[in-house]
């Protein structure tokens, strides 16, 4: 039987990736359903390419992109809006669900999937960035499977032993001898760039990643290192271990994904080519091995590999995550809400990129006062929250401009 697949977020860098996986595999897995929010020709492209049952679009563009599949012979069933992304991660159909959205917008089909015991390849970190708790917690209830494939946890994640990796037992019980995780950090496009410089950088300068292609959010992120610093929390979360647990170094090759640390002092690490489609593929055919296009590492002509602390005063984003993960969710929903509305009014050329991380300093202190979730929060009252710290930001920018 074919693994069947919905892919959320069909339309962007990590729905590219595992396409062009699945369009290699189609023996194996079936593209059951897409869904896309900009870029609506792409997506009818795919569903050309794909012949998925189901597609989700925004609602105001249902009907019209219902006639353009029918115009074209398609059967492909169409939903809309966050209705029809829930319809879809939930569909008894689906076997897998691919969480490629991009930001907060991803999160209640990804919690909807995981409440339903679904496998799921979870690319849309800021999910577990608001809603870490719930989302584990769905995850041990209904018995889902949680595979990240976001680069660094992906690593992680195959680094660790096997009963950890199978959900059987916890990262932190003494037998596994496991003292600390090791996130790599690129370091970006300003890595040997001053600060002065960063504050000049426009929106080109700033999503030119030096060794990913990535979508605009992430790509700002990977900039300020915000990404680092959602990365931080996202691995909280899915290895259920304290901030203070998982450390950071800038690895400006991007060759080694991340790292686990064991008592004996063995560091294992998992290293490639820097391309999304391994942590993809590891997961689409986990717990076994399949093919993912990607040219292996050339280790005879590889240069050398390098390790530096990285300078939490450039680069604040990372020591706010830290300091938000500390003060419990409240924080880390209001840090990524800021973020969100910061990096929008940089990409829109109102605000400049070193002011990101300003304006999520004073999102989180003006949170710290305003902001609390009670101790077992429901999607509403994260969304709530989520609402109220991305009205504040928006106060906060006006003030700038
Ligand atoms: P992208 O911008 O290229 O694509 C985002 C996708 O989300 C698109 O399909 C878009 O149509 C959809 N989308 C955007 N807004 C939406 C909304 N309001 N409602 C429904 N759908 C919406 O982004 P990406 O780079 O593919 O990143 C996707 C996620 O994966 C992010 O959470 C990112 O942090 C994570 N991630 C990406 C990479 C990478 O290499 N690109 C690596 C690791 C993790
Ligand atoms: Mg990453």
């Amino acid at each position: 039987m074919r693994q069947r697949i919905a892919v959320l977020g069909a339309t962007g860098s990590i729905g590219d990736s595992t396409l062009a996986i699945l369009a290699a595999a189609q023996a194996q897995f079936e593209v059951y359903a897409l869904s896309g929010h900009q870029r609506l020709d792409k997506l009818f492209e795919l569903c050309k390419l794909f012949r998925p049952s189901r597609v989700a679009v925004p609602s105001a563009s249902v009907e019209a992109f219902a006639a353009r599949l029918q115009a074209a012979a398609l059967p492909t069933d169409v939903v809309g809006g966050d209705n029809g992304l829930n319809d879809i991660a939930t569909d008894s159909n689906v076997d897998t669900v691919v969480a490629a959205i991009v930001g907060a917008a991803g999160l209640p089909s990804t919690l909807a999937a995981a409440r339903t015991g679904k496998r799921i390849l979870l690319a849309n970190k800021e999910a577990l960035v608001m809603a870490g708790q719930l989302m584990m917690d769905a995850v041990a209830n209904s018995g889902a499977t949680l595979l990240p494939i976001d680069s660094e946890h992906n690593a992680i994640f195959q680094c660790l032993p096997m009963d950890v990796q199978q959900a059987r037992t916890h990262v932190h019980e003494r037998k596994h001898g496991i003292r600390k995780l090791w996130l790599t950090a690129s370091g970006g496009p300003f890595l040997d760039k001053s600060f002065a410089h960063m504050q000049q950088a426009g929106v080109a300068e700033a999503v030119k990643h030096p060794n990913w292609s990535m979508g605009q959010k992430i790509s700002v992120d990977s900039a300020t290192m915000m990404n680092k610093g959602l990365e931080l929390i996202e691995a909280c979360h899915l290895f259920d271990l304290p901030e203070d647990k998982i450390s950071v170094v800038i690895h400006p090759q991007s060759i080694l994904h991340s790292m686990v640390e064991y008592v004996d002092g063995s560091i294992l690490a998992q290293m490639g080519t820097p391309d999304m489609k391994t942590p993809i593929a590891h997961a689409l055919s986990y717990p076994e091995r399949m093919s993912s296009g990607v040219q292996p590492l050339d280790l005879y002509q590889m240069s050398a590999l390098t390790f530096t602390e990285p300078d939490l005063q450039k680069f604040a984003c990372l020591r706010l995550a830290r300091q938000a993960m500390q003060a419990g969710m409240h924080a880390t929903i209001t840090l990524n809400a800021a973020n969100e509305i910061a990096v929008a009014a940089f990409l829109a050329e109102q605000i400049r990129l070193t002011d990101i991380a300003d304006i999520n300093e004073q999102a989180l202190t003006y949170g710290s006062k305003h902001f609390s979730v009670p101790s077992q929060a429901s999607l509403e009252d994260i969304l709530a929250i989520d609402a109220q710290a991305r009205e504040h930001t928006q106060h906060l920018i006006a003030q700038l401009v």
